[in-house]
């Protein structure tokens, strides 16, 4: 699904130079590699505040700590996603509130959001899934409205911009009041082992959140609030630093690549196309990076989804269903408030859904092979 081995023959010196720079200074923690990432992307999102901290997990449920939601508060988030989006709210002890998707761009419903809102309710957390943005115009208007506070879960989406109605332009993850990322490998920008980040351009919230990844540390050996151990290692810092100048090429790149995919696949009649943009359009935009492509999803109608994945194991094609279950019926999960019919979409998307090799290194020979094999076995 990715080639990761590919990637670092291409920055091995920077990556090599960037990592031997810390092991000669020996400052493994916060050592000044973590201080100038932090600034450097703080710069390129355009937020006022990035919170390095030790994967993306952490970083949702950091987020969450920091705006001091209490057991027994109400948080809506998406159905259709990896399970660490409810997983915190739930360690957490607040009550998951979980809601159906849009079947075109797979991310929250915000009609459904909006059925889902309750005196108790807290928070949203939308997800922008496999890195196209979440309907933000729509869920920042809704939760002003009811006083509720906007978790990104960006850890898809590094990268992608936002297209507001006004015309304005921002990064995912500088729009809500606090956002989270992952770094784990296969992410668009991934490290060499675990990594995360928080975001947000709240002074005394990020002031918070510096304290919580630190035991709730504010000054040193005084503990003012309850915290955890989250640190983005020196050396993960050092690799992403080699890599951050690269995330706009590289998912350029990835675009490219999905639009290659689409145009093979245009008139395969049980095949859906991912929806590749902003303004609602169907076709990949080519003006900005509206949509990353951490994934490139399709859906397969009326067919063999799982026969199409055998298929191409058998090819030696890598592929992957994500996700083959929705939340609301996962085991740990599941919660007796739930009703089938509130969730239409996701149930259908997971029979549908199936996600083809994405990286940056992928050539034209290699999308030839990856799209003649599924539409010769979708025509038979
Ligand atoms: C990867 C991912 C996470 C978790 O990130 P980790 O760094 O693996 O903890 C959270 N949410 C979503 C949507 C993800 O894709």
């Amino acid at each position: 699904m990715v080639d990761l081995k590919g990637q670092y023959q291409h920055i091995k010196e920077q990556v090599d130079t960037s990592i031997s720079e810390v092991i000669e200074s020996t400052t493994f923690i916060n050592g000044p590699a973590v201080h100038n990432f932090q600034k450097e992307l703080e710069e390129y999102l355009g937020v006022k505040h990035v919170i390095p901290c030790a994967n993306g997990t952490d970083a949702l449920q950091i987020a969450m700590m920091g705006l001091g939601l209490k057991p027994g508060d109400e948080v809506i988030t998406t159905d259709f996603t990896f399970a660490a989006t409810v997983e915190v709210i739930a360690l957490l002890q607040l009550t998951p509130v979980l809601v159906d998707v849009d079947p075109v761009n797979f991310n929250i419903d915000v009609a459904a959001i909006k059925k889902a809102i309750t005196p108790r309710t807290k928070a949203i957390v939308p997800v922008h899934l496999f890195g196209l943005a979440a309907n933000m115009d729509d869920i920042m208007e809704l939760a002003k409205a009811h006083d509720l506070y906007v978790i990104e879960d960006n850890a898809q989406g590094i990268g992608a911009d936002y297209a507001s109605k006004d015309g304005s332009k921002k990064k995912c993850g500088a729009i809500g009041h606090v956002a989270s990322t992952s770094f784990f490998p296969s992410k668009n920008l991934g490290c060499y082992g675990d990594g995360g980040a928080i975001f947000t351009n709240d002074d005394d919230l990020a002031h918070t959140i510096r304290g919580i990844v630190n035991h709730g540390m504010y000054k040193r050996y005084h503990h003012d609030v309850v915290g955890v151990n989250s640190r983005l290692d020196s050396i993960q810092a050092a690799v992403l630093r080699a890599k951050l100048p690269l995330l706009n090429q590289y998912n350029t790149t990835r675009r490219n690549t999905a639009r290659k995919y689409t145009q093979a696949f245009a008139g395969i009649e049980n095949i859906i196309t991912p929806s590749g943009s902003c303004a609602g359009q169907t076709s990949i935009c080519d003006r900005c990076d509206c949509h990353v492509f951490h994934q490139y999803t399709l859906r397969i109608l009326n067919s063999d989804r799982d026969g199409l994945v055998q298929h191409l194991n058998d090819n030696n094609i890598p592929c992957g269903v994500y996700y083959p279950i929705p939340l609301h019926n996962q085991k740990a999960y599941q919660d007796f408030r739930y009703n089938e019919a509130d969730f239409t979409v996701t149930n259908q998307l997971v029979k549908e859904v199936i996600s083809l090799p994405m990286h940056t290194e992928l050539d034209d020979e290699q999308i030839n092979f990856i799209t003649k094999t599924i539409i010769d076995f979708l025509r038979k």
